[in-house]
């Protein structure tokens, strides 16, 4: 390992920064968190980890243990008129309730050697290391993890903005048997709203909308299929808000500050992406230090960005035209295998290049005649 990053601050101890720790002090350097909260911290989400999620994990010599949470197949993508399912082709999905995985992630980083320091207020970027309201991290990198208002990322002039689109989440937990082994997307006119099974008795269900003022309880009326599935379930958690940010940063990197999470960027909600792109920017970027080349972790964010930012643009082009969202979605459920090769790329198992064109052309035609 070049001994140039062998001490490291990480700013934010949420998923990203867990997992950077995690990858870091497997490159035998030596890492030390400071968060200004306190674990396990909540957050409004969707907490469904995807399968490339969970096979980067494993990566970071992580296993949700058997039991904790909800392993569900694939997706299925419904409307007032159609739907449509398939299963993931490289494994099961993993629905975790935020505050449990967090506590599971916090407890693998400090076995495998990492340093935490929680209730550390008014972190900086010095000159050598990270300065807080109680103490100083000497380090010769720091990774701002701390999300998607990063005050590491302004301390760093990082703040360059290639594009920028921004909707509303909201998140609650009912008590409820999941009545699908799908994670489900419902498409509405002014909302969508997805369902995680989360464990045997509950689900986690997130609303999403350009709105600010809609609420879950007014969004799900919208959605007489779901609403009556619900029934009388009760809430499990107070109906939980965040910004979903579709963002894309000029540069994630400069001199020995990297960004890393949301910090660094972020799609849509609606994708289910954002852990999972924080677990394999994390990856990347313990090969990059190992290497000596933080130059290795921009490329290798860019190309990790990519897939997930095309799809989001896809949903949200969707999602501003009603019309053309329920023909694009009767028309995937008359083209199964069509739906099916986007699940693959979504989740990584496959590229756009490896769709044919005579299922896009199978596409259009259903498109055409919905
Ligand atoms: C509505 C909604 C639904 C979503 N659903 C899913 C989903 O189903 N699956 C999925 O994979 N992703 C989902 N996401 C995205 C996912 O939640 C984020 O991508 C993920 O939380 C990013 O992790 P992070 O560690 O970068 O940031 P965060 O989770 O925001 O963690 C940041 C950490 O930094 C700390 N921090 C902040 N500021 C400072 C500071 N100044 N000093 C020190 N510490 C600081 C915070 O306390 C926190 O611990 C969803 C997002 C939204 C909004």
């Amino acid at each position: 390992m070049s001994s140039s990053y062998r001490k490291v601050c990480v700013v934010g101890g949420g998923p990203a920064g867990l997992a950077a720790a995690i990858a870091l002090t497997r490159e035998k350097c030596d890492v030390t968190i400071v968060d200004c909260g306190v674990a396990p911290m909540d957050k409004a989400c969707g907490e469904g980890l995807m399968p490339d999620g969970l096979a980067a994990l494993r990566e970071l010599g992580m296993m949700i243990p058997e039991g904790v949470g909800f392993a569900f197949r694939g997706i299925r993508f419904a409307d007032a008129r159609s739907s449509i399912c398939a299963d993931f082709p490289n494994g099961m999905g993993r629905g975790v309730r935020r505050t449990t995985f967090h506590e599971l992630l916090v407890r693998h980083a400090m076995n495998v050697g990492v340093s935490v320091i929680w209730n550390a207020k008014h972190a900086r970027v010095v000159e050598k290391g990270v300065s807080f309201d109680c103490g100083f991290i000497e380090a010769q990198l720091v990774a701002g993890a701390d999300g998607q208002n990063s005050q590491v990322r302004r301390q760093a002039a990082l703040e360059q903005v290639a594009r920028e689109r921004q909707r509303y989440g909201f998140r609650r937990h009912y008590r409820i048997a999941p009545w699908s082994p799908y994670m489900e997307l419902y498409w509405g006119t002014s909302s969508q709203i997805y369902v995680t099974p989360i464990a045997s008795d509950e689900i986690c269900v997130v609303g999403i909308s350009r709105h600010p003022k809609l609420r879950l309880e007014s969004a799900l009326r919208t959605f007489p299929e779901l609403y009556a599935r619900l029934g009388n379930a009760a809430p499990a958690s107070p109906e939980m808000g965040a910004l979903s940010l579709s963002r894309r940063l000029r540069s994630v990197r400069s001199r020995n500050v990297i960004l890393i999470g949301d910090a660094s960027g972020s799609v849509d909600a609606i994708t289910g992406e954002g852990m999972c792109l924080a677990f394999k920017q994390a990856l990347a970027l313990g090969r990059a230090v190992a290497a000596g080349d933080l130059r290795i972790y921009q490329r290798r964010h860019r190309e990790l960005m990519r897939g997930p930012q095309a799809m989001a643009s896809l949903i949200l082009t969707l999602e501003r035209n009603g019309r053309f969202q329920r023909r694009a979605l009767a028309g995937l459920a008359e083209t199964p295998e069509v739906f099916k090769a986007l699940l693959a790329i979504h989740v990584g198992a496959s590229s756009f290049r490896d769709l044919c064109s005579w299922r896009l052309l199978d596409l259009g035609r259903a498109f055409l005649a919905a």
